[in-house]
C-alpha cells in the first residue's frame, strides 16, 4: 500500500450534522469492526449531503440514536465522524456491536473496489484507534466475521483487510501517527 498524507477527522458540525442525543448507551472500546456503506457509491456525491440524510435515516426512521457507525471512510481519504465512539453502535443484523469502533468505507465492495486513498485513510485510522484503546491486530474485524446476515464489508473489501492490519502495524511500529484531539 502506497504512503499517503495523514488525514484529519471532519466533525458532525463540519459536515451539518446535529450532536447524538441522549439518552445513549455508553461503551468502552475492545474491538474494531470494519463495514462498507452496501450501496454503489458515485464518487461525484456530496458526502456532506449523503451524511446528513444518513443521519435523518438513522433517527427517523431506525429509531436508532444516530449513524450507526463512528466513522465514515470517503474514497478520496477524507475521513468523517459519525457517532461519538463513546456511543455502541446500532446494526441490522444479529451481532452485539456494544464495545466495537465501527469503521464504514463509502461503497459496496461486492460491486466496487476501494480506492487506494481509501485504503490508507483505514489504515491510518485502525492505528491512531489502536493506539488510543491499546488494541492488538487480533481485534480487528469485518462485520460478516461476525455475522451470517450480511456480505459486509463485500468481497473485494474482505479480501484486504489483512493488508489493512498490517499497514496500521507498520504506521504503529513507525510512530507516526498523531493523535488529535477530534478522535
Ligand atoms: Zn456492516
Amino acid at each position: 500500500m502506497a504512503a499517503g498524507p495523514q488525514p484529519t477527522i471532519v466533525s458532525v458540525v463540519q459536515w451539518g450534522g446535529t450532536p447524538t442525543p441522549l439518552p445513549a448507551r455508553a461503551q468502552t472500546i475492545s474491538h474494531i469492526t470494519i463495514h462498507h456503506q452496501g450501496e454503489i457509491w458515485d464518487p461525484a456525491a456530496a458526502v456532506p449531503a449523503y451524511l446528513v440524510r444518513l443521519q435523518n435515516w438513522s433517527r427517523g426512521i431506525k429509531g436508532w440514536s444516530d449513524i450507526p457507525y463512528h466513522y465514515i471512510v470517503a474514497p478520496d481519504g477524507s475521513v468523517y465522524a459519525g457517532r461519538p465512539w463513546q456511543i455502541a453502535g446500532d446494526t441490522n443484523t444479529e451481532y452485539q456491536p456494544q464495545g466495537h469502533a465501527l469503521l464504514m468505507l463509502l461503497g459496496n465492495f461486492e460491486v466496487q473496489h476501494p480506492t487506494e486513498a481509501q485504503m490508507h485513510a483505514t489504515a491510518w485510522l485502525l492505528a491512531r484507534l489502536q493506539n488510543r484503546f491499546q488494541l492488538g491486530s487480533n481485534t480487528i474485524a469485518s462485520h460478516l466475521d461476525y455475522s451470517s446476515q450480511t456480505v459486509c464489508p463485500g468481497a473485494h473489501l474482505y479480501a484486504r483487510l489483512g493488508e489493512l492490519k498490517a499497514e496500521a502495524e507498520k504506521l504503529r511500529l513507525a510512530q507516526t501517527v498523531q493523535m488529535g484531539p477530534a478522535l
